[in-house]
């Protein structure tokens, strides 16, 4: 489970995110939605500690991040440990995949088992031939990201963050980046993601897909979460009227 509770980012005089507040219980998937700039990535990052939330809380599992004043009067983690220990179990899927380039499909996959999680390499060789079979890429381990399609390298990612057993998943925009015709192959990956009973933060445009996946939707307007609830409510029923406008442009 996580619990996010008012998060606020800074950066320098722009107030990206003005206290936001969001959790999942284990096997929920919670996606948000919000134009271009309304602070969704920035969110994310804040999760996995890639950015320093100014102020706020996030609980993981029932482990508080603990936080320490700068001397700028923003917050930062206190526990250098803790922060390598949450993005160990924390996921993270980006838009542009994010794989590395000179390594094979299956070193991709099994470099932070073995090096993070210190998984013996047989193990992690055999951990990584079951993901690529479920992402239904089982003939491409030996091939190198450069060598795949979008939504092949978006699978592979998908993969090697599987690989390390993630708590909590957070995915952002990983199907923006796609061709059209390569964006359901992806979809099918995290749908079944879901099913399976992955705790999930989604971060999307493919409003469809949200609705169907998602136990809940948070709309996010200039770093507030201006609507919230379950997606039969808040797509068929938004009462926020940015949220409304929002979905007219979007479908
Ligand atoms: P998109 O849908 O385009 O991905 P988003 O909702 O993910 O948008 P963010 O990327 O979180 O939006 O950005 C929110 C705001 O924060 C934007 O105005 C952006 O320019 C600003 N911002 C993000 N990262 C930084 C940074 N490292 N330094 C300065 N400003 C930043
Ligand atoms: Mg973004």
């Amino acid at each position: 489970a996580i619990e996010v509770h008012e998060i606020h980012k800074r950066f320098g005089p722009l107030s990206v995110l003005n206290g936001v507040s969001v959790s999942a219980q284990p096997g929920e998937v919670v996606s948000m939605i919000g134009s271009s700039g309304s602070g969704k990535s920035t969110f994310l990052r804040c999760i996995n500690l890639l950015e320093q939330p100014n102020d706020g809380s996030i609980i993981i599992d029932g482990e508080e991040i603990r936080m320490k004043k700068t001397p700028d009067g923003s917050a930062a983690p206190a526990d250098i440990r803790q922060v390598e220990r949450i993005r160990s179990r924390v996921g993270m899927v980006f838009q542009n995949f994010n794989l590395w380039p000179h390594m094979t499909v299956l070193e991709n996959i099994i470099e932070a088992p073995i090096h993070v999680l210190k998984e013996g390499r047989q193990a992690a060789v055999d951990q990584a031939h079951a993901l690529l079979k479920k992402v239904g890429l089982s003939d491409k381990h030996a091939q190198y990201p450069g060598q795949l399609s979008g939504g092949q390298q978006q699978r592979a990612a998908i993969a090697r963050t599987l690989a390390m057993r993630p708590k909590l998943i957070l995915l952002d925009e990983p199907t923006s980046a796609l061709d059209p015709e390569l964006v359901g192959e992806v979809l099918r990956v995290i749908r079944q993601l879901a099913e399976e009973g992955n705790t999930m933060i989604l971060v999307t445009h493919e409003m469809q897909f949200a609705r169907e996946v998602s136990h809940k939707i948070l709309f996010l307007h200039q770093g507030k979460v201006e609507e919230e609830g379950a997606p039969a409510d808040v797509f068929t029923n938004p009462r926020s009227e940015r949220m409304r406008q929002f979905l007219a442009r979007t479908l």
